[in-house]
């Protein structure tokens, strides 16, 4: 489906910041497709973002005093408010994969082998099934089917994976990134 399974009965369409809730087939909402907000909004456990953070803060101090850990809020704290050890949602996990992604393209061979070319195929091929936002990996098969991957050299591989996340910059509303300059973002740095 394209923006996933039916909500259930009773259950919400669109979250609080306006994105559509993505629920699995069992008509469950997806962990990992959904931000944290959303989720948590769909899973009905709290209902206002405020009640949402203090209670989930609360709890890792609880967790923290359990374990016998010192922790306080300021530490614990992502910036949206939720606590830094929550599993991953759509946009932490999307912003580490792509940090992974652009930096093993920017160590993968200025000059690719045959072998290494048929390696990063595979792995590209591998990693849009099993990566774990499936509503984002149904996209990503989409795309390399349209776009076969480019992966001959470092630099045309570097600016194929940046042209393949300004699609989904395109797709989520971001701004587009100059690929001209995927090197200085994810190898050489700004020179400053
Ligand atoms: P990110 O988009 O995560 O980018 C991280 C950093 O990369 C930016 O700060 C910038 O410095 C740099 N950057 C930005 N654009 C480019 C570029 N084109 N080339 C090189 N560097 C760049 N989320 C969804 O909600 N729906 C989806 O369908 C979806 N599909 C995804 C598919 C894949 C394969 C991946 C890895 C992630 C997907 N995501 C999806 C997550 C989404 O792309 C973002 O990672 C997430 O929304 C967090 O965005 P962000 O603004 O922190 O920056």
């Amino acid at each position: 489906p394209l923006h996933g399974y039916p909500a259930p009965e009773g259950k919400p369409v669109y979250g609080s910041d306006g994105r559509r809730i993505i629920y699995d087939e069992n008509g469950k909402p997806c962990r990992t497709c959904n931000t944290l907000k959303n989720f948590r909004m769909a899973t009905a456990k709290e209902t206002t973002g405020e009640k949402t953070q203090s209670s989930h803060a609360n709890k890792a101090l609880a967790a923290s005093a359990i374990a016998g850990v010192s922790a306080t809020t300021d530490k614990e704290l992502a910036p949206d408010g939720y606590p830094k050890d929550c599993p991953a949602d759509v946009e932490e996990l999307g912003r580490s994969t792509w940090t992974f992604l652009h930096t093993v393209a920017a160590t993968y061979p200025e000059s690719a082998t045959e072998q290494q070319q048929k390696e990063m195929k595979a792995f590209l091929e591998t990693f849009s099934k099993i990566y774990p936002c499936w509503f984002c990996a149904k996209g990503f098969r989409k795309y390399i089917k349209a776009n076969e991957p480019k992966v001959m050299t470092q630099d045309e591989f570097g600016r194929w994976l940046c042209d393949a996340h300004n699609a989904v910059n395109k797709k989520l509303g971001k701004p587009h990134f100059d690929c001209n300059l995927w090197k200085k973002r994810w190898k050489d740095g700004w020179g400053d």
